[in-house]
């Protein structure tokens, strides 16, 4: 059925990079016959899941939505895929994204544009925009997602679907093509906060294979989804995302969504993050030197394209390694490498890459405190509702202060969620964000479930 749905819409959505029809359907088939067997299986095993093309799978090429990888068959599986695979979720295919996880639109892709299924004149946010579209247009039921700033909770937000950043180490990086490390984070996209949770308990959990992996039990996110409990629980709405540089559209139904939690038995408090102003400094300047130093591996020698130079004869591996980057990597790419290795270079690192560190700590410290006054943080997701093409592609600028909301967690390693907060006046949908301390993923489900 999933297979028919993405036959008939996607040549207008535009979510896939590549579909794996033939190994789907066979997975689903073998997971029939070990169940009229009487095998006992994963309660997920037979659901089909896209994932995102970040992430590497065997068999299936990976392209991160760069030139620069365009054929490479990946030789391992990311953990999360060996994951998905050994609970037996068909992979239905691979999903757009834009270049290496940079942007907020999906625009960058050098794949082509991902439509939002609400309005096809409409980006489905990024840069898991086509995790999301995918979702939100029933082409999978689930999907995965990665979120160095945002990039799982804005693209559920504009397309009214729902996404969760977990605990940073919570989710194994192995195999996640890396964008900026220490901030780099997987998990799951659905439709309900019920079918997140269950594919969140699927994805998460230790991997000695990722040297930041938490070894720790996954806290209890499905069983949170049920009871759906939020009475007595302190909901903090953060001074700081809301109001001023918020959308009165989207600002409406946060407003409604609050009041739903306290309808539910909720208490809400107001608190301060003086420093989130900073947040957005001091993300782009951490996440484009961490790129510029992960991206180095894209030499032309070990994987992907490679371009000799013009009229050069015997050009040495420099040249072609220089000839490679300029066809493989797009604008963006290009932007944060020299933003990143500007930053870190000597005689500046102090002063950019050393202050924005600063900055991070000072970030942590207020989650720490906004924490003594409340179990969970609520914003709205993102300032707008989805935005149209070519609106925020010539102003960088822009597009990055659509991250405001999001940032501070993964600056600080706190779990967030966006979930639907309704339709605002424009017809589209608007995201609830709720961020939980450091390991209680639970709490974001137990407030997303009691909000649907
Ligand atoms: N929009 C942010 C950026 O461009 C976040 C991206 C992400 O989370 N991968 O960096």
């Amino acid at each position: 059925a999933h297979l028919d749905r993405i036959e008939g819409v996607d040549e207008q959505v535009g979510a896939y990079l590549h579909v794996a029809g033939e190994s789907a359907l066979a997975e689903a088939r073998a997971v029939d016959e070990r169940r009229a067997k009487g095998e006992t299986l994963h309660r997920l095993a037979g659901v089909p899941i896209a994932v995102k093309d970040v992430m590497t799978t065997t068999g299936i090429p990976t392209t991160a939505g760069s030139r620069i990888l365009e054929g490479w068959i990946p030789p391992y599986d990311s953990t999360v895929v060996t994951r998905l695979k050994a609970a037996g979720l068909p992979i239905l295919g691979k999903t757009n994204m834009d270049e290496f996880a940079m942007g907020s639109s999906t625009e960058h892709s050098a794949y082509g544009l991902t439509r939002n299924p609400w309005d096809l004149e409409r980006i489905p946010g990024g840069s898991g925009g086509g995790s999301s579209a995918v979702v939100a247009s029933w082409q999978a039921p689930l999907a995965t997602g990665t979120d160095t700033g945002g990039s799982i909770r804005q693209p559920a937000a504009v397309t009214g679907s729902v996404g969760v950043k977990p605990t940073y180490g919570g989710v194994s990086r192995y195999g996640l093509i890396a964008m900026a490390s220490s901030l780099d984070q997987a998990g799951p996209c659905a439709r309900t906060v019920l079918d997140t949770a269950l594919l969140h308990e699927v994805m998460a959990g230790h991997d000695p294979l990722d040297s930041t992996s938490i070894d720790q039990p996954v806290p209890d996110v499905v069983g949170a989804a049920r009871r759906a409990d939020v009475t007595g629980m302190r909901i903090g709405i953060v001074k700081e995302l809301t109001g001023e540089g918020f959308s009165p559209l989207v600002q409406a139904r946060f407003d409604e969504s609050v009041q739903h939690l306290v309808d539910a038995g909720a208490e809400v408090v107001e608190v301060s993050c003086p420093n989130f102003v900073h947040a957005l400094g001091a993300y782009y300047l951490i996440m484009p030197s961490e790129a510029s130093s992960n991206l180095a591996r894209f030499d032309a020698m070990r994987y992907g394209l490679r371009v000799s130079p013009q009229g050069v004869e015997d050009p040495s591996a420099e040249q072609v390694m220089a000839a490679s980057r300029d066809a493989g990597f797009g604008d963006e790419v290009k932007r944060r490498i020299i933003l990143g290795t500007y930053a870190l270079s000597s005689g500046y690192y102090d002063a950019y890459y050393g202050s924005a560190q600063k900055v991070r700590r000072l970030i942590a410290d207020d989650f720490a405190k906004a924490f003594e006054i409340a179990d969970v943080l609520v914003s709205p997701t993102a300032p707008t509702t989805a935005f149209r093409f070519g609106d925020k592609t010539d102003d960088p600028m822009a597009m990055y202060r659509g991250d405001i909301a999001t940032i501070p967690a993964n600056l600080a390693g706190v779990p967030g969620m966006s979930l639907p907060s309704g339709l605002a006046e424009d017809g589209l949908p608007a995201g609830f964000q709720v961020l939980a301390p450091a390991m209680a993923d639970d709490r974001l489900y137990t407030v997303g479930a009691a909000l649907e």
